[in-house]
C-alpha cells in the first residue's frame, strides 16, 4: 500500500509517496512523517543523532524503523498491477 503524506518542513508544504510503515512496530509511535525530513537533515550534512533529536524520535526501536527502511517505491512502481 502506498501512503501519501502531506507535511510542512521549513514552512514549505510537501507531498510524499512512501511505503515506510506508519507506526513503529514495537512501541506504536508515529514515525512515517519523520522519514523524509530525516533524509533531508542527512543531505544537509547533519548527524543522524541531531536529526532524531529535532524530529522528536527518542526510542531505539523508532530509530531502527527509520534506519532500516529501504525505499523501494520507485522500483515497485515499474511493475504493472495485478488485476
Ligand atoms: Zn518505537
Amino acid at each position: 500500500m502506498i501512503f501519501v503524506i502531506k507535511y510542512f518542513f521549513n514552512n514549505k508544504k510537501r507531498r510524499l509517496k512512501i511505503i515506510i510503515p506508519i507506526r513503529c512496530f514495537s512501541c506504536g509511535k508515529l514515525i512515517a512523517h519523520a522519514y523524509k525530513p530525516y533524509l533531508e537533515y542527512l543531505e544537509r550534512g547533519e548527524s543522524s543523532e541531531k536529526a532524531y533529536e529535532e524530529l522528536g524520535i527518542k526510542r531505539f526501536c523508532c530509530k531502527r524503523m527509520i534506519v532500516a527502511h529501504v525505499d523501494l517505491i520507485d522500483d515497485l512502481l515499474k511493475f504493472p498491477r495485478l488485476q
